[in-house]
């Protein structure tokens, strides 16, 4: 496929997934089980897309690295099982190491609760000419932390800055931050992999029966799933409150995994074909000394 096919491709796919503004978002809207124009016998022939998407991905990459300006930051958030490590793994699959750098965030440490909310997402920021992975965020703050207040709790936040509005304020707090980083050459692109209760069932069940997947559950998967409505509320405030043109959210449908994987590798596509990105032309003096360099080398 040439190059500006599989971009056009790419944003084909990707479109309905994409909110770039969030005030009417509904996620009742977004079916989980959505495979866009495709379908299950379709599943084939979009891992052979996906394959040559991957590859594409890589060529792009060699760019950003090599052109080192800008710096791409890919969020990924989801529900437990809703497939964000398998994600991460296939659609990064192609990448060079050198220019990728992933982070995790579990549950703050007693050092990230002696700061700002922010402080230790900043310390995991990609450098330039890099793609940084951030397997869930600074969006938990909005989201594990709004439905367990006693998480809150236990931030050492001033009691008088602690009001009725500090979701809103976070919600602010965040934007800022992601206009920021914009201004700065980080491209932000947020993924939110969108799984039904009943796959997530499925999954779980899946985590219990296989001994090779015994080591993914964690009976805390199985609370959490007890406040499933209020994570989907927290979700849908989220997208609305932070969805922007600048830095947009994907609601990608999480079903169906094959389907997942070709809508995130769109989107990255779509996010790095959107930059001006190319190897960097070597100026004249800098010609002249590889052309000495060669003549040097082919005289001995
Ligand atoms: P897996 O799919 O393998 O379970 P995971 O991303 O869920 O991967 P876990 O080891 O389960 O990884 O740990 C992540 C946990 O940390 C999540 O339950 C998440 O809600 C929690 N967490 C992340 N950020 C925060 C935060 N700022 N405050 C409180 N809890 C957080
Ligand atoms: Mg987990």
């Amino acid at each position: 496929m040439k190059e500006q096919e599989m971009v056009r491709k790419a944003r084909e796919v990707v479109s309905p997934f994409r909110v770039v503004k969030g005030r009417k978002f509904r996620l009742a809207d977004h079916d989980p089980g959505d495979t866009g124009p495709l379908r299950g016998e379709d599943k084939q022939q979009a891992t052979e897309v996906l394959a040559e998407g991957v590859q594409f991905l890589a060529g792009l990459q060699d760019k950003l690295y090599a052109q080192d300006k800008w710096a791409v930051l890919l969020i990924f958030q989801a529900m437990d099982a809703a497939g964000k490590d398998g994600v991460i793994k296939h659609v990064m699959s192609g990448v060079n190491p050198q220019g990728c750098q992933v982070a995790s965030f579990k549950a703050p440490s007693a050092e990230d609760l002696d700061h700002d909310f922010l402080w230790r997402a900043m310390r995991e920021l990609p450098n330039r000419g890099n793609i940084g992975i951030f397997n869930r965020s600074y969006y938990e703050e909005t989201l594990v932390v709004r439905v367990h207040p006693e998480y809150l709790e236990r931030q050492k936040l001033p009691p008088r800055l602690v009001t009725k509005h500090i979701w809103e304020e976070r919600f602010e707090d965040i934007r800022n931050f992601e206009q920021y980083l914009t201004r700065n050459g980080v491209v932000v692109r947020k993924f939110f992999l969108h799984v039904s209760k009943k796959e997530q069932k499925r999954r779980f069940l899946e985590r219990l029966e296989n001994p090779a997947k015994n080591w993914k559950f964690s009976s805390a998967d199985l609370a959490e799933r007890e406040h499933w409505d209020e994570y989907q509320e927290a979700y849908e405030d989220m997208i609305r409150n932070t969805a922007s043109k600048e830095a947009p959210w994907y609601v990608v449908p999480a079903d169906n995994k094959w389907f997942t994987r070709v809508v995130v590798a769109g989107g990255i596509i779509e996010t790095l074909a959107g930059l001006d990105l190319d190897y960097p032309v070597v100026g004249a003096s800098k010609k002249k000394e590889l052309e000495a360099a060669r003549q040097a080398l082919l005289a001995r």
